[in-house]
């Protein structure tokens, strides 16, 4: 956590990076771990500041959500996301951290839909990922928010799941997609027997419920092999790709991951 004083330097510069094109997006590219072909990349916002050098998301965007620029970078990501997505191979899909307070604040279906608009891009190639915090106070505004993103057929995701409470009634009702494994459920595969367990069974309720599965965080071929045989679909983590740039994120998308 930053003190006060701290979070409004980081506003105020927040301000004018945001003014001044100060963010950047970097890709991570997803596979299938089957066949190694890769599906997609979810974008990471990046901020490299003139003095403090590269700033982690994990810091600036607690500082953004409290004071609401949030929703002004989510709104900047979306359009630059898209853009980018609408220039890979058909289908190869894109993936968009979105905050909570995106969907509190009812301003995600007007981004989401100047974005598709502005970028030409189909729905169906867009994720949004949402944090297993979202879900633990669900008001019906929220509900008809993702319901209606869902007609449209943008994908749903839920990031790091494993970590948080959601309730396996809650997940029945919401209309997500994909079941986003987290990557501290994934550290210590194959070896730990407790970790081991509870990712099959989470495979297992997403199957169950109909999800697509995809474990982060994948850093080793032991990880990834144990992946495999309890029959997750797609990774995506260190062992494949750190993000990378526009540029390459485009060519890295038009081949298979060499074995
Ligand atoms: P996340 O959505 O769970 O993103 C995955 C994070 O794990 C990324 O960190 C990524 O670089 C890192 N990662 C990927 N593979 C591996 C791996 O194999 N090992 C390890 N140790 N780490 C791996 P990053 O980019 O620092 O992002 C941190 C968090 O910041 C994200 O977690 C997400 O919650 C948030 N974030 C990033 N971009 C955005 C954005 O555009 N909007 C919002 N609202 N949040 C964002
Ligand atoms: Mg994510
Ligand atoms: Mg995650």
């Amino acid at each position: 956590m930053v003190d006060r004083a701290e979070s409004r330097k980081l506003e105020h510069d927040i301000r004018h990076a945001l003014l001044h094109d100060g963010f950047a997006l970097a890709f991570q590219p997803r596979y299938l771990l089957s066949t190694r072909q890769p599906i997609g990349a979810e974008a990471l916002i990046r901020w490299p500041h003139r003095k403090r050098g590269l700033v982690s998301p994990a810091l600036f965007i607690p500082v953004a959500e409290q004071s609401g620029l949030i929703n002004d970078i989510g709104g900047w990501v979306l359009r630059q996301a898209c853009r980018e997505a609408a220039r890979w191979p058909s289908p190869a899909g894109i993936s968009v951290n979105v905050s909570a307070r995106q969907l509190l604040d009812g301003v995600l279906i007007d981004q989401v839909t100047e974005a598709l608009a502005l970028s030409s891009l189909d729905p169906e190639r867009l994720e949004l990922e949402v944090t297993e915090t979202v879900l633990l106070d669900i008001s019906p505004d929220v509900l008809l928010t993702l319901a209606a993103l869902n007609d449209i057929g943008v994908g749903l995701a839920i990031d790091d799941f494993g970590v948080g409470y959601t309730s396996l009634a809650t997940l029945k009702r919401l209309p997500f997609t994909t079941m986003k494994i987290d990557r501290s459920m994934v550290r210590a595969l194959p070896r730990d027997r407790e970790d081991a367990a509870i990712v099959c069974s989470l495979i297992a309720i997403a199957q169950a419920l109909g999800l697509g599965v995809l474990a982060e965080g994948i850093e080793t071929p032991e990880q990834e092999n144990f992946l495999i045989d309890v029959g997750c679909e797609s990774g995506q983590g260190f062992l494949f790709s750190h993000a990378l740039s526009a540029e390459d994120i485009a060519t890295c998308l038009t081949r298979p991951r060499p074995a």
